[in-house]
């Protein structure tokens, strides 16, 4: 089942990425001839706080790739780049991206399969990356369902709970909020999802909840809405990673 056309160029990405920070670009290339190579950018090495960011693992979902490329190239990081390692992953399903569809080019959902035996490359290359543990994660997407921007979040401390609504506060101005009891099957609090559950017991793992069982303090999975225009799903991003960048950085 092989989509027919590009709508999206992930050379596109690569260049601009090449353009902006021509000196922090990691790639990972792997021997299966159907994948493309998966990029990590590292900031501020050494840092003490440590916080990874990444988007595109649905690749129908444009709006949390861009919004990563534009914390680049606007520069956006200049006010922690002295405090925090910021580790990027701009596109974690490139094939996905290139085609417009969630899956990769083998029909998977990467964000289902980070607690089985022998994941994809796209969902290995991630979890290699969680080895070291972060204080934080941020997981871009994009819902073309939802009527307005919503979050998951899942932490070690419940007082960090707060991050949650501090993020929807900060957004509701730039984008509606998603005030449904339920969304997409989870129950939901004014927008945020805190899926209150001992992962052990769960089946399948997002990569959120790979990165909890491996120590990050704070997982956040953003859903801005594709309903609105590109410049509002970005700006909404924008806004929720760098709110919860300052909670953190005022916390330490
Ligand atoms: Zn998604």
């Amino acid at each position: 089942m092989q989509p027919a056309n590009k709508i999206n160029s992930f050379e596109a990405i690569v260049h601009r990425l090449k353009k902006t920070l021509p000196d922090s670009i990691e790639t990972y290339h792997t021997n299966q001839t159907s994948t493309y190579p998966l990029i990590k950018i590292v900031l501020g090495k050494g840092n003490p706080q440590r916080v990874l960011i990444s988007a595109g693992i649905h690749g129908d979902e444009p709006g949390s790739v861009e919004s990563l490329l534009s914390f680049l190239q606007d520069e956006h990081y200049l006010p922690y780049i002295n405090k925090w390692e910021i580790t990027l992953l701009p596109c974690i399903n490139p094939h996905g991206y290139e085609f417009g569809t969630r899956e990769n080019h083998q029909g998977k959902d990467l964000n289902r399969l980070f607690k089985v035996d022998e994941p994809p490359i796209e969902v290995f290359f991630a979890q290699s990356i969680l080895s070291i543990p972060f204080e934080l994660t941020i997981e871009l997407h994009e819902d073309n369902e939802s009527t307005g921007y919503y979050l998951y979040q899942k932490g070690i401390d419940a007082k960090d709970d707060e991050l949650g609504i501090e993020i929807l506060d900060a957004i509701k101005n730039i984008m509606p909020i998603n005030l449904d009891d339920e969304i997409d099957g989870s129950s939901a609090n004014h927008g945020v999802i805190g899926k209150n559950i001992d992962i052990s017991s769960m089946d399948w793992w997002p990569m959120a909840l790979y990165g909890f069982s491996k120590g990050v303090e704070r997982c956040l999975t953003l859903e801005t809405a594709s309903q609105f225009d590109m410049a509002t799903r970005v700006n909404a991003h924008l806004t929720a990673i760098k709110t919860a960048l300052n909670y953190f950085s005022n916390k330490r």
